[in-house]
């Protein structure tokens, strides 16, 4: 992260098609949309001498951009004015630029506003297109000006400017759309969709891992991407990590993340990398945390750290622990079906963890707290009815222990290779397993303790196998 200042800026480009040639590769500079996709208001008036209506020209080439890029254009048929400064985007001719002269050479420009964000450049919000009506257009393929055609082909105009609205410069080298002048290029070219997919595909360059609640060491370093990466522009060379989590029902997150050798810097996203929190201050140390209540979606938690040491102790680059814990009013989903041999069931898990019957679940206790435990496996649909089994385990570090049928806690290295089944029957659509009833771990000598519960079932046709949740449900226990 850099420092930042959290102001709106609008920045006017003016760019003209001229006649001059430079040579360059694709111009990208990270400035887009945040999820590579906009609205955009068209119904232009005419129709061109060619017979062909300037607005059936101007939605193929948004088409075109659609169908052969990462980004997508929206259709909105409708006129807005394109000089109002309304959040939605627009085109129509005008007689002059929003209340200036357009330049001699200037056939149409595109006015795009911007946004600062919390990492890399800043996010395009706005993007209008002028053309100059005084210019003389027409609607063809091929070369710019042919025997017999009087006028410049419309619909490369249209392609050029709105490569600027989806967030590309002028390029010069390679064939492109993009040339700062109008040429026989009409059609956007390899270089042109290269341009736009790295620019919208930031998320690929970087390894996501999945968010497991409780407590979770890691750290920054050189093997891992870069804002820069990520964001494809900006110029931000710290060093992130992304972790991916999902909630499937309206829940209060709390996250934090300690060091002793990293300036810590929380932010949280949402898929598309809008940033929703961030927090880079929350102590004199080198630590960052971050609590906030979001609704069910997927999400990403990034932890990062500023590029250039702020706090004369922290440096940026080193080990930090992260943590997590949630609440909600709801038992929180454990994804779909992992399973132990490599078999698919279409099998969903949900558990939770409460200290107030059933009011509340999370995953984060105190030790004097009284805790009740279940889960709840809905069981494929073509495993229903079948004769099987229910399994369920506590991970507590290297220590796997089994709910046995009189709903105990066994050690597992007690039982070598063996599952030990929690309960045998004919498996229903819904099986709900109570793990822990009124569980005080303080009476058990536990003050502080981490451990993941697994619940899965099998059957008896094939009992080698078990299918379980993908995500562990954590239980994470502080002194009281
Ligand atoms: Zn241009």
């Amino acid at each position: 992260m850099k420092l930042i200042s959290y102001s709106l800026i609008v920045i006017t480009l003016l760019l003209s098609l001229s006649c001059s040639r430079i040579l360059y590769a694709y111009e990208i500079d990270g400035r887009k949309w945040i999820g590579g996709t906009t609205d955009f208001y068209v119904d232009i008036q005419g129709i061109a001498p060619s017979g062909i209506t300037w607005n059936t020209a101007f939605i193929a080439a948004m088409n075109d951009w659609s169908e052969e890029t990462l980004f997508d254009f929206n259709l909105i048929q409708q006129a807005i004015d394109p000089c109002l400064s309304d959040g939605l985007n627009g085109v129509e001719f005008t007689s002059d630029l929003c209340g200036s002269e357009f330049g001699e050479r200037t056939l149409a420009v595109t006015l795009n506003k911007f946004r600062s964000q919390i990492l890399g450049s800043p996010a395009i919000t706005e993007a209008d297109i002028v053309i100059n009506q005084s210019k003389e257009f027409n609607i063809y393929d091929g070369r710019l000006i042919q025997s017999g055609i009087q006028g410049l082909d419309f619909r490369r105009v249209a392609l050029h400017e709105l490569g600027h609205v989806i967030g590309l410069d002028h390029e010069d080298g390679l064939p492109s759309m993009m040339s700062s002048s109008i040429g026989n290029i009409d059609r956007i070219t390899e270089d042109d969709i290269t341009g736009v997919n790295a620019l919208y595909s930031g998320l690929s360059n970087c390894n996501i891992k999945q968010l497991r609640f409780g407590s979770v060491a890691d750290g920054l370093s050189d093997a891992d991407c870069t804002v820069d990466d990520l964001t494809v522009g900006g110029g931000d060379t710290s060093y992130i990590d992304l972790y991916r989590f999902e909630l499937s029902n309206p829940t209060t997150v709390n996250f934090s993340m300690s060091s002793s050798t990293l300036d810590s810097v929380l932010i949280l996203s949402d898929q598309n990398l809008r940033y929703l929190a961030y927090d880079d201050k929350s102590s004199e140390l080198c630590d960052s945390s971050l609590s906030k209540s979001l609704p069910a979606g997927s999400y990403f938690l990034l932890s990062n750290t500023y590029d250039v040491p702020v706090k004369e102790t922290c440096g940026n680059t080193g080990d930090y622990v992260l943590t997590a814990s949630y609440s909600s009013n709801k038992k929180a989903g454990l994804g779909n079906s992992a399973s132990l041999n490599g078999g698919f069931a279409n099998a969903s898990f949900v558990g939770g963890i409460s200290a107030d019957n059933g009011q509340n679940f999370g995953n984060h206790f105190r030790a004097n707290q009284s805790l009740d435990i279940s889960a709840t496996i809905n069981v494929d649909p073509a495993h229903q009815g079948q004769s099987g089994f229910l399994v369920a385990a506590a991970i507590v570090g290297e220590q796997i222990l089994f709910l046995n049928e009189n709903g105990e806690f066994v050690d597992s290295a007690a039982f070598p290779g063996i599952i030990v089944k929690h309960r045998n029957l004919l498996l229903s659509a819904e099986e709900l397993i109570t793990l822990a009833t009124n569980l005080i771990p303080a009476d058990l000598g536990i003050q502080e303790i981490e451990v993941d519960f697994y619940t899965g079932y099998g059957l008896d046709s094939d009992p080698e196998e078990l299918y379980f949740n993908q995500l562990p449900m954590n239980l994470t226990v502080s002194p009281q």
